[in-house]
């Protein structure tokens, strides 16, 4: 995209791949995916929000009505068809989706058997690589984010056999670190087999609460866990952050002057300067 100067991009210069994912419920993945992706575009980004979850949350937070949803993710990973016969446009400028249904309970059964089963969507991202390369003048995406579902499944496994990097969003309450050493485990796991360039991108503490010292007990032991992999953002509990899907919106647009929209942002700032420091160095 000409003019297009992007904190982005995987090494072969297709777009940054990223697997927001926790295993755990409840902990703001797909509310990242949603937010995180709205920001990163805001600053002038080509976001693709790739909705993994069944639910289809992020779907349906980036106003996609399950009506509209011919192809889906399900697609995708069961070989129908490509990212872009999938992705739709959404009311956010630079913010595009592979959007999810139900369909998705039934990949097990759909890739029984089936000896790539952990590489369909890997594949399915190298192919969009391929077919953005060959239409310049197309929409160039430079970030690729996998909203997971809360599950080290198949799916998850795809995610992260796709991926560059993983997010994790950590809750600030009090289970914040169960099951965190298990995520981390799973990651290194995959490292050493099936994905030997994928890691910790960051880990973005979610739902804050700086009155009470719950959350600051929880922050400082997710610092103590991760180290530097923390981002300094923190992302606040914020009520007007928890309507926004329901008006099928983003929080940057739903209220740009929130709390919640403005931690956003300065996530989206974070990392893409940590990006930028970790090439140059
Ligand atoms: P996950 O995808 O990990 O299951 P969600 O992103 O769906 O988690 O978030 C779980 C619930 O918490 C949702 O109802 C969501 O609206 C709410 N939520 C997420 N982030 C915030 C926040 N910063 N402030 C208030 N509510 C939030
Ligand atoms: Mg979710």
């Amino acid at each position: 995209m000409a003019g297009y100067v992007s904190g982005a991009g995987g090494a072969n210069g297709g777009p940054r791949v990223v697997a927001i994912a926790n295993q755990k419920g409840g902990v703001g993945k797909t509310t990242t995916a949603i937010n995180l992706g709205t920001a990163l575009a805001a600053v002038g980004e080509r976001v693709l929000v790739l909705d993994l979850d069944s639910q289809g949350n992020a779907s349906t937070g980036l106003g996609i009505d399950t009506e509209s949803r011919f192809k889906t993710s399900f697609d995708v990973l069961a070989g129908k068809a490509s990212i872009l016969d999938t992705v739709l446009k959404t009311a956010v400028p630079g913010v595009f989706v592979v959007p999810a249904n139900s369909d998705l309970v039934g990949i097990d059964s759909a890739l029984a058997g089936d000896q790539s089963r952990p590489f369909k969507l890997r594949d399915a991202v190298t192919a969009l690589v391929g077919q953005q390369r060959a239409r310049p003048n197309d929409t160039q995406f430079s970030y690729v984010l996998i909203d997971c579902p809360p599950s080290l499944n198949v799916l998850t496994l795809n995610a992260m056999t796709a991926a560059h990097a993983v997010i994790v969003p950590v809750q600030c309450e009090f289970f914040a670190l169960e099951g965190i050493s298990q995520l981390k485990d799973s990651i290194e796991q995959i490292r050493a087999t099936l994905n030997p360039r994928l890691e910790i991108q960051g880990v973005v503490l979610t739902m804050h609460d700086a009155r009470t010292s719950l959350s600051r007990e929880v922050a400082d032991n997710v610092r103590a866990f991760f180290g530097p992999k923390v981002y300094d953002t923190v992302i606040p509990r914020n009520t007007r952050v928890a309507e926004a899907p329901s008006h099928g919106k983003p929080i940057l647009l739903y209220d740009y002057d929130c709390a919640g929209s403005q931690a956003y942002i300065r996530l989206a700032t974070e990392i893409i300067e940590r990006e930028r420091r970790y090439k140059a160095a």
